[in-house]
């Protein structure tokens, strides 16, 4: 996961294999909720992590439901008429699919709660669903602006023989709390009646749906009235699963539609939804075929491929699939016009007001956007017109993941994404499934080299770059001492070049954290020593195994991009980097910082020795005729004699900045 402030995607080629969709977010804290309500326990599998689902999951818990959970897999036993624990101060974070059926059903339910989040959900309203909750009685106060969260909630005496009355044109959730809710209450038939068009239909529909799956049957006349049956009670189905998430889905077959070259002709395969799927947003299967996408379906998995190109210019009334549309947008940057995407204004009531944020992140990569109440117009930048800037992701997953889709634009410009993590609300491995997806052409993967002599702190300083970029990390030193340690192993002579070569092209090596694995068997301490170190140094002098290990360090070199660090990252392993540091430490420094860390961790060491023998290596790296230790012509050198590792870190992150397009 991204836990960084911003990721740079690399200019992206094309795109190839298989991606599994997380589980569906609207499904997987529906079920939650009509688990927790139900008699019986309920076994949820494929349940989707995120933010939302674990806001959700700790409500419920609070309230008193027994929750278990071994990965994607939650037992819940449900209340099942039993109150839940009351007083409770409920905190749910920006997850409008855990206030809205939490506050109807706890109002419901009867009890004292108080239920909040962050400020983004103050800002969200509410007060459609809190004026239905008031028309049966519910006692529902504001803590902060009318007609938004925080709210309290208080028992008072229900009415439930007059139909309620809820507005349907602003948010589908509204109705799909109450119809949550009203089973709980259900003595007599109780009626909803939708004023206004109800937009989000398809979200209605897996309501309907799930509902069905727990033993409700909601009678409807169209979408304007809905009738709980009476004696309606909530029922365990025991087993159930959640099907992958199809607003998900969007950014791969967007991908599979815009991805070229000999990958993309193979397709983006998506699993884990299909043509059977339950959810509204699979729709947007039929929006992409529409701007030329080549799509083929099994009942829970997709083919998508470039068809028509570049894409077809659209005019789509969207509300039928509101949150797949955004990646309508994004993709209307590849069409041959301009795209309309009509009737989104539920978009300005979401995580941010996403008409406002799309408009504003799209004109900077140079699009023509023209945003109206409820709609948006997008022409795609002229030749030449491409643009980038930092793209800002308004704390909204949806905006992070579609903007990812910019990065195939024809002017080969990277795209930086800020707040990445904020994916983590429905997907937070999106950008992991991402990058094994899509394809860069190597040299536009970009790799910082870190060289310098021994115990210069090249390691610390090249892992910490790699982690405040999110970038993939190279030890290189590590498979010198692995191949040293290999050939010792086999009773190999380090003397013997071609010999060690071989055990170093047959070693089967896996970096895992900052732990090292030579087969099954972890080797990082054991590689670490000074005496490992110095056998390092002597088979790296062969040029048999430097060659031995070229293709391996290449290997490293992957989306979105790499820290390396060594000896001859710059001047031979990766002579294009954009980014060289030569880094260096007098021999003093060094010697202490090695002999801290012998004695941190229980050895005894003499620090004139310590300093004796890391010259002697130097002296080797730098004198030997196979790639010796020198800086790249063009290193940026680095004393960090009296540099602390922040302020080291800091100064790559700036020459790296100095390097960036933004
Ligand atoms: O960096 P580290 O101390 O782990 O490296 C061990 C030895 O491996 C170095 O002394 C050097 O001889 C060799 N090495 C190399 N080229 C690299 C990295 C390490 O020759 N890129």
């Amino acid at each position: 996961m991204f836990d960084i402030e911003f990721l740079d995607i690399p200019p992206l080629s094309g795109a190839g294999g298989a991606v599994r969709l997380p589980g569906s977010k609207s499904i997987s804290n529906r079920v939650l909720l009509l688990a927790a309500l139900s008699h019986g326990e309920t076994t949820v599998h494929d349940l989707l992590a995120s933010d939302d689902t674990a806001v959700m999951l700790a409500a419920l818990r609070q309230l008193g439901c027994e929750v278990r959970q071994d990965g994607s897999t939650a037992v819940i036993t449900g209340l099942g008429g039993r109150t839940a624990h009351t007083p409770a101060k409920l905190f749910l974070g920006n997850a409008g699919t855990a206030m809205r059926p939490l506050t109807a059903a706890l109002a419901l339910l009867g009890g004292e709660f108080e239920l909040s989040g962050v400020a983004r959900m103050h800002e969200r309203p509410i007060g459609d669903l809190v004026d239905a909750l008031r028309q049966l009685g519910c006692s529902i106060d504001y803590l902060g602006n009318e007609g938004f969260p925080p709210l309290r909630l208080r028992s008072g005496p229900l009415k439930l023989n007059e139909p309620i009355r809820v507005r349907g044109d602003v948010s589908s959730q509204f109705l799909t709390a109450l119809l949550m809710a009203l089973p709980i209450v259900a003595a007599n038939d109780i009626c909803i009646e939708v004023v206004g068009e109800l937009i989000s239909r398809p979200y209605i529909e897996i309501t309907l749906k799930l509902l069905q799956r727990f033993g409700i049957d909601v009678r409807r006349k169209g979408w304007e009235q809905f009738i709980i049956p009476a004696g309606s009670r909530y029922q365990s189905p025991g087993e159930i699963h959640v099907e992958g998430d199809a607003s998900s889905a969007s950014y791969f077959i967007a991908l599979g539609a815009i991805a070229s070259g000999a990958a993309g002709k193979n397709g983006v395969e998506v699993l884990g939804v299909g043509a059977d799927s339950i959810q509204g947003d699979i729709r947007f299967v039929e929006a992409a075929r529409m701007m030329g996408a080549r799509i083929d379906s099994t009942p829970n998995s997709l083919r998508v491929s470039r068809g028509t190109w570049p894409l077809k210019a659209i005019d789509l009334d969207c509300n039928h699939i509101p949150d797949a549309a955004m990646t309508l947008a994004v993709m209307a940057l590849y069409a041959d016009g301009t795209t309309s995407l009509r009737n989104i204004a539920s978009w300005r009531v979401k995580e941010t007001d996403r008409i406002a944020a799309m408009a504003c992140e799209l004109q900077k990569l140079g699009a023509t956007v023209e945003e109206g109440a409820d709609y948006l117009k997008i022409t795609p930048p002229l030749t030449g017109g491409w643009k980038t800037a930092p793209i800002r992701t308004y704390d909204d997953h949806r905006v992070a993941m579609c903007f990812s889709l910019a990065a195939f634009n024809p002017a080969r410009l990277p795209i930086r994404i800020l707040d990445p993590k904020c994916v983590g609300k429905t997907f937070p491995d999106y950008f992991e499934a991402l990058f094994t997806v899509a394809k860069a052409d190597t040299d536009h993967i970009p790799v910082i080299c870190v060289d310098g002599p021994t115990a210069s702190g090249k390691g610390t300083l090249a892992a910490l770059t790699a982690q405040r970029l999110g970038y993939h990390y190279l030890d290189s030193g590590a498979l010198y001492r692995l191949s040293a340690f290999a050939a010792l192993r086999a009773d190999v002579s380090l003397d013997d070049g071609a010999a060690v070569a071989q055990v170093a092209r047959a070693m089967s090596v896996r970096f895992q954290g900052d732990r090292v694995f030579l087969g099954a068997e972890d080797v990082s301490e054991a590689i670490r020593s000074e005496a490992a170190g110095m056998a390092a140094s002597r088979v790296s002098a062969h040029p048999e195994v430097r060659a031995a290990l070229l293709a391996l360090q290449h290997s490293f070199r992957q989306l979105p991009g790499l820290v390396a660090d060594g000896r001859d990252m710059g001047t031979v392993i990766f002579p294009d980097a954009p980014l060289k540091i030569y880094l260096t430490a007098s021999a003093r420094h060094r010697a202490e910082r090695r002999h801290k860390q012998l004695i941190s961790k229980g050895n005894s060491a003499i620090i004139s020795e310590i300093q004796q023998d890391l010259e002697a290596r130097d002296a080797r790296d730098s004198s030997r005729k196979a790639a010796p230790l020198k800086p790249a012509d063009d290193a940026h050198p680095l004393d960090n004699s009296y540099l602390s590792i922040e302020k080291s870190v800091d100064q790559v992150i700036d020459w790296w900045q100095g390097t960036r397009p933004f």
